[in-house]
Order: structure tokens, then C-alpha cells, then sequence
């Protein structure tokens, strides 16, 4: 059987990852730390606002009704309302009130007309003026309860908490929110070949996999470990591995292909890791591994610098984000026009690097002339992956492709 045939698609196995990852327990956080992580629990709103219908614009309050015939009408100003202030009088047919942003509307009003369709009268001073303009009931009201009703829902549960919402909870006096707590990440680098980057190389490489992946890891809200680099051999691995106590994900990279010396996914086996996949028909990336013991997941990524950051950007970053009480965790996807031309064999979905750009109404995607994954290159300076499909063999200048927008970027 054709090799490719057996590796998993890239959405099945998304799905596959995505089904071991549940929300982490909840942790109080105040707002102002709470930007960008999710509502662990429904909160339901203490107080009703606004408190009052109150004004959308400076203009005058009037009865609707009072417009209906031929226009303009005059009508006498009974007063003046400010934000912060309190009406005294009531709007009774044929009269209207002047009345500022956000100031209460008084009763008997049921719209408002703004200043710019209202004249004064000539020599009538400030206390009567010609409304130009109908209004519908309603009109320029904020109506009472339409930001939050007392003892109803305010923001469910799962809700991502962006700058609005906080303002939301803000408004109701509340201070601190539930949120599913930040995942702990620890990160392992195997390899013979490997040191760190403050030490000489010596015939050796610089480890960038695990400072990457940390990176990573933090933008998409997790907090990283560094592990340190393992030797290739079974006991390295092994014991760097068991000595990962207290994590809800374990990233390795490398050594996880078919290699004499690829002792990952047997060193996981070996310490009660059930695996859940392994390869996926992509490129890059097709040698990766997921399994999950007790709560923690642990990833196998390749070791190829690139291909491991494609492999956190598809399936890691998805997972860490549903830890995080997401349910929006798939990489999103924007159309645009291929701007070059790409072929390949069928078999494996290939995740281009490219860099893309806004030209006559069209997002316009430029592979980089690098694409070995062996090398960062290939990944420096792309804003988008193009996704390849498994079974397309080409594509054309301006043919339609389908863009996932990275979140490596500076
Ligand atoms: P492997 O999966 O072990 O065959 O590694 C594939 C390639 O990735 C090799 O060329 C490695 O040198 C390189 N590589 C592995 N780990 C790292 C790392 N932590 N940082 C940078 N390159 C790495
Ligand atoms: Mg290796």
C-alpha cells in the first residue's frame, strides 16, 4: 500500500488532538490580567444599564406623536438635562426638553432629535425651537437594561474575554472573573547533535527548537518550561521525560521519525504515554506524535525547525487554546490568489510558506523561494501558510488558495 495512504488527514487528526484536550480547572484572575482568556463559568449581570433610558445624542427629547403632522413644529423647551443630571419636568404633548449625551430621558419623552435638525427661533431665544425633522419612537435612545438586565445572563461561560467584555464586567462592579488557568508546558529537545546557544558549538547545533517553541507556547497563553536537550539514547529521553512532574502538556522535538536513533515515541510508550496518533499526511511535519497519560498530553514534534513550528501552529496551538477554554481553536483561514506557481506529488497536504499581501482587492500569496524545512528560512519572513491540498498536484498563477494566517510574526 502506498505509504501516504495510511498517515492521518490534517483535520481528522486535529480532531483527534482537540478530543483530549478539556478546559483546566478555574482560577480567579483580576480583569486587568484577565485580557484574552475565557469566562470558566456563566456570570450573571447585578445591575441593570443603563440604569435609565438616557439620551444617544445632544438634541432635544420629544413625544414622538407631536412630529407626525406637517413640519416644522415649534415647541417650547421646558429645560436642559446633562449627563449626570437629573429631569425635573415632564415632557407633555407639545413640549420637548434639551438634552445632552447620556443624560436621563425624561418622562413622557420617547425619542430625540439631534441638534443638527432642530433651529432656534428667531428672537425666541433658547426657549422654543422649530423641529425640522419626523422621528420614529425610540429614536436616539439608549434604551434602559440594553447593555445588561439585572439577574440575567451576562456573558455565558466560554466567552473569550476581549477589551468590551471586560468593559461589560467592569460596569457591573465586578473586579475578578473565573478563568480556566494557564496550561504548564515543559519542552524537551533530543539530540546528539544539540547545545544550548550560550555554549561553543563544537561541531554542534544551536538548539532553536526549544526557545521557539517557549515563545510559542507563551503567545498562545501557556506558561513554558525548558526541560534541557536530551542525548539519543533511551535513557536520556526516558529520564528526562519521567522527570516531568506537574504539566498539562509535554513537547518534545526530534526524534521521532523512523531514524535508528528516533527513541521518542518508544521512550513514551515505555513510561505509560498511550498514543492516540502518529504522522499525519502533511509536509511538513508528517512524523509527529500525540498520546496523553493521566491528564497530560504530550507531543512528539518533528525536529526540523520549521516543521515543528508548523506542527505547533496545526495542532498544538489548537489544543493549548482549548486548555485555555476556547471553543474557536482551529487555525483560521482567509481566502486569497496564489501569486507564483507550486506542484508537488499527491499524497500529503503541503503547507507552503509564503508571504502575503493586499493588492486590488485580493490577498495575494508569494511562496518563499526557501522551503526545506531543515532550514529557519523557510519560515522567516512568511505571514501565512497556503494549505496545499493532499490530492492537487498544482497550481496556477492566481488560482484561488485557501491562507492560515500565522502567529509567529513579529
Ligand atoms: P530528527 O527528527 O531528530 O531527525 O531531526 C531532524 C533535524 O532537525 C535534524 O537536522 C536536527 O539537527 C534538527 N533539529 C533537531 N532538534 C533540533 C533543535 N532542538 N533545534 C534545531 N534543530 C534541531
Ligand atoms: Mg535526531
Amino acid at each position: 500500500m502506498n505509504d501516504a495512504a495510511t498517515l492521518l488527514p490534517e483535520d481528522e487528526a486535529r480532531a483527534r488532538v482537540l478530543a483530549l484536550a478539556t478546559p483546566l480547572s478555574a482560577e480567579w484572575l483580576a480583569l486587568d490580567d484577565a485580557l484574552g482568556r475565557t469566562l470558566a463559568e456563566d456570570v450573571l449581570a447585578q445591575r441593570t444599564l443603563p440604569p435609565w433610558d438616557n439620551s444617544a445624542m445632544d438634541g432635544y427629547a420629544v413625544r414622538a406623536d407631536d412630529l407626525a403632522g406637517p413640519l416644522p413644529v415649534r415647541l417650547p423647551v421646558l429645560e436642559t438635562v446633562y449627563a449626570g443630571g437629573t429631569p425635573r419636568q415632564e415632557v407633555r404633548p407639545g413640549t420637548c426638553v434639551r438634552i445632552m449625551t447620556g443624560a436621563p430621558l425624561p418622562v413622557g419623552a420617547d425619542a430625540v432629535v439631534m441638534r443638527e435638525r432642530v433651529r432656534p427661533v428667531p428672537d425666541g431665544g433658547a426657549d422654543q425651537v422649530d423641529i425640522l425633522e419626523a422621528v420614529e419612537s425610540g429614536q436616539h435612545v439608549r434604551p434602559r437594561g440594553e447593555d445588561a438586565k439585572e439577574g440575567t445572563l451576562l456573558l455565558a461561560r466560554g466567552t473569550p474575554l476581549g477589551i468590551p467584555e471586560l468593559g461589560l464586567l467592569w460596569a457591573q462592579g465586578i473586579l475578578s472573573a473565573p478563568v480556566p488557568r494557564a496550561p504548564r508546558v515543559a519542552i524537551l529537545s533530543t539530540g546528539d547533535e544539540l547545545c544550548r546557544a550560550d555554549e561553543p558549538p563544537r561541531g554542534r547545533i544551536v538548539d532553536t527548537n526549544a526557545p521557539s517553541l517557549a515563545l510559542a507556547v507563551r503567545r498562545a497563553g501557556g506558561h513554558p518550561s525548558l526541560l534541557g536537550i536530551a542525548q539519543d539514547t533511551r535513557d536520556s529521553v526516558g529520564e528526562f521525560l519521567s522527570r516531568a512532574h506537574g504539566f498539562d502538556v509535554v513537547l518534545t522535538s526530534a526524534g521521532v521519525s523512523v531514524g535508528e536513533r528516533d527513541y521518542v515515541k518508544e521512550v513514551l510508550a515505555a513510561i505509560g504515554v498511550q498514543q492516540h496518533l502518529w504522522r499525519v499526511a502533511i509536509k511538513p511535519g508528517k512524523p509527529l506524535v500525540v498520546g496523553k497519560r493521566g491528564s497530560t498530553l504530550f507531543f512528539g514534534l518533528p525536529g526540523n525547525p520549521t516543521s515543528s513550528l508548523v506542527t505547533f501552529e496545526l495542532f498544538v496551538r489548537p489544543a493549548l487554546r482549548r486548555l485555555l477554554g476556547h471553543t474557536d481553536v482551529d487555525p483560521s483561514r482567509v481566502p486569497g490568489r496564489l501569486d507564483g506557481r507550486l506542484s508537488k506529488p499527491p499524497g500529503l497536504a503541503h503547507f507552503v510558506r509564503v508571504t502575503a499581501a493586499w493588492k486590488d482587492g485580493n490577498l495575494w500569496a508569494r511562496p518563499l523561494a526557501t522551503q526545506t524545512s531543515g532550514v529557519l528560512r523557510s519560515a522567516a519572513t512568511a505571514t501565512h501558510l497556503l494549505h496545499f491540498a493532499r490530492e492537487a498536484s498544482s497550481l496556477s498563477h492566481g488560482d484561488p488558495v485557501e491562507l492560515l494566517p500565522l502567529s509567529w510574526g513579529a
